[in-house]
């Protein structure tokens, strides 16, 4: 199973936003561009929102059939481990493969050895055309490399055995993510991840780096765009190096994780792929839920209410809510309107505040990271959330497919 060239992970808390989700790739067809969909759902959410994985194979193959979709798409068991994986095995057919806890933890001094014995060119490679600085690599920083990502590869091919064993491998696509960590990968780190990716023998189709600059949820990159651009740049030229060094597969690309509304690198994301002639995989942070409380806070008093009331619920339990995405969102708490002026608002207010729209004023960036992690609470809500989603179907499908066309597959794929 090969993935394509251009794909783009979206997610969806509640399951019901598959149609919408897929209208935003057929419109970004029509428009000239292929874009895969990939449906994911992480552990973590399917545990906060008691779901089985297999709902999001459901969900996709529904939708798929509604649309009349005849291209290629996938279901993404996300960020998963040996300890999460197996009940993903029967309905995901991509696979991120997450070994962040593992960097740093020791390999063995033999697998060491041996892994540096054996890559001694790496430290005699011809020059890298276009490199921002060029590689400099020798036996210090080879073994240095070895020892802070050894044993996250060698975890990652635990994983892809595990799944290929129960799944074939031909059945399957798969992703390694690194980027839930605190410090980003250098190109030069890639490149040696890489070579161990290969001795390691997973075919590993697209690989999730965390890069310089923060990527909270939800809201845009904070960071040198400048960097960014180099380092993004950079990345491209080390996996078409290695592609061809090491024999991994020829589609192999990257990923960007947390990827959705980081609207100010779009423009280099875009231009270093085009430039390349490069794939991307970009995977969204499972924004669709906000668009749904847009939607609901613009269909009527009924659906404000519940708006209202996750927002109200979200600020009073702030600690808890926050705690686990901590490393992944910025919130300033003294920016969090009080609960009793929210409830004062319009639809349209609430809308405007929570909408990611830079240029309008009302919107508030705190209220948004907030809300996206306050999904528990609308999980908690059970049937009164999901009847005010149903019921208002149409207000919030047009939020769900214009936010993933207008604002994500337009400036990233089609770059306008
Ligand atoms: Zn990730």
């Amino acid at each position: 199973m090969k993935l394509g060239k251009y794909s783009m992970g979206i997610g969806d808390r509640f399951g019901r936003q598959g149609k919408a989700q897929l209208t935003a790739f057929v419109e970004a067809r029509r428009q000239g561009v292929d874009v895969i969909p990939v449906w994911n759902k992480s552990n973590r959410e399917h545990l906060i929102v008691h779901t089985e994985p297999v709902s999001v194979r459901v969900e996709a193959d529904a939708a798929v059939g509604a649309l009349s979709w005849n291209g290629e798409y996938h279901v993404d068991a996300d960020h998963i481990g040996l300890k999460t994986v197996d009940r993903f095995l029967a309905p995901s057919d991509f696979f991120t493969i997450d070994v962040a806890d593992f960097i740093g933890r020791p390999a063995s001094e033999d697998s060491l050895r041996a892994f540096t014995a054996s890559h001694a060119k790496l430290k005699n490679l011809p020059p890298i055309a276009g490199l921002s600085t060029p590689l400099a690599l020798d036996a210090d920083r080879l073994s240095a490399i070895a020892r802070q990502y050894l044993a996250a590869v060698q975890e990652a091919g635990r994983i892809y055995r595990h799944i290929a064993a129960a799944k074939g491998a031909d059945n399957f696509i798969a992703e390694v993510s690194m980027d839930e960590t605190d410090r980003a990968q250098t190109p030069v780190e890639l490149l040696v991840i890489l070579a161990a990716m290969a001795a390691e023998h997973i075919p590993l189709q697209t690989i999730a780096p965390k890069f310089t600059g923060r990527f909270n949820k939800g809201v845009d990159y904070r960071g040198d765009v400048a960097q960014f651009r180099r380092e993004f740049n950079d990345d491209l030229l080390i996996i078409n190096f290695a592609v061809k060094e090491f024999s991994l597969p020829e589609n192999l690309k990257l990923s960007v994780h947390s990827g959705s509304d980081k609207f100010s690198i779009y423009e280099a994301i875009h231009g270093a792929v085009r430039k390349h002639g490069a794939g991307l995989h970009l995977k969204t942070a499972g924004t669709t839920w906000l668009e749904e409380l847009i939607g609901l806070a613009l269909s009527g008093p009924e659906g404000l209410r519940v708006a209202t009331d996750v927002y109200a619920a979200a600020l009073g339990r702030f600690d808890e809510l926050c705690g686990p995405y901590a490393s992944v969102i910025d919130i300033n708490a003294t920016k969090l309107p009080p609960a009793a002026d929210v409830r004062r608002w319009t639809g349209r207010q609430f809308a405007a505040a929570l909408r990611h729209d830079q240029t309008c004023s009302a919107f508030n960036p705190d209220l948004r990271q907030l809300l996206h992690v306050g999904y528990k609470v609308a999980a908690e809500m059970g049937q009164r959330y999901l009847h005010a989603v149903e019921a208002n179907e149409a207000v919030i499908s047009e939020q769900v497919t214009n936010n993933i066309f207008e604002r994500h597959l337009k400036p990233i794929f089609l770059g306008d």
